[in-house]
C-alpha cells in the first residue's frame, strides 16, 4: 500500500484502503461525457476509457469493459450475499463491484466509486 498517493482525501483514503462505498449520484464523472481516460487516484494508472463507459442508473460510474489486466478481484460477503470485488493491481486500491447486468458485449458492470478515478480529457 506504499505505492499510495499521499495527497489521498479521506474519503479517497476510505474507499480506496477500507473498502467503502461513496453515496450513490455524488460523483460528478457520473455525468462525465468527454472523450478520455480514468485513472486510478491511487497510484495513477490508467484503468478504463471513456469509450467503454455508459449510463446505468446506477449513480455511479459504469463501465462494460476495463483496461485489460489492470484489475484483481475478489469475492466479498460484506451485504450478506456474495458480490465481486475489485481492486487496482498496481496499488492495490479498491474501487467497486463488478456485476452480470452491463450491456453486451461484455455483460459486465464495472460500478466504480467516482471518486477513486482521475478523468484526463483527451486534447
Ligand atoms: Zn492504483
Amino acid at each position: 500500500m506504499n505505492k499510495y498517493n499521499k495527497d489521498l482525501t479521506i474519503e479517497q483514503n476510505f474507499i480506496l484502503n477500507q473498502e467503502g462505498t461513496e453515496p450513490a449520484g455524488s460523483s460528478s464523472l457520473n455525468s462525465e461525457k468527454r472523450t478520455g481516460s480514468y485513472h486510478c487516484a491511487g497510484c495513477g494508472k490508467k484503468l478504463f476509457e471513456s469509450e467503454k463507459k455508459y449510463e446505468s442508473g446506477s449513480g455511479w460510474p459504469s463501465f462494460f469493459q476495463s483496461i485489460p489486466g489492470v484489475f484483481e478481484t475478489k469475492t466479498d460477503n460484506l451485504l450478506g450475499y456474495e458480490r465481486t470485488e475489485y481492486h487496482c493491481k498496481e496499488c492495490g486500491g479498491h474501487h467497486g463491484h463488478i456485476f452480470d447486468d452491463g450491456p453486451k458485449p461484455t455483460g459486465k458492470r464495472y460500478c466504480n466509486n467516482g471518486i477513486c478515478l482521475i478523468f484526463k480529457p483527451k486534447i
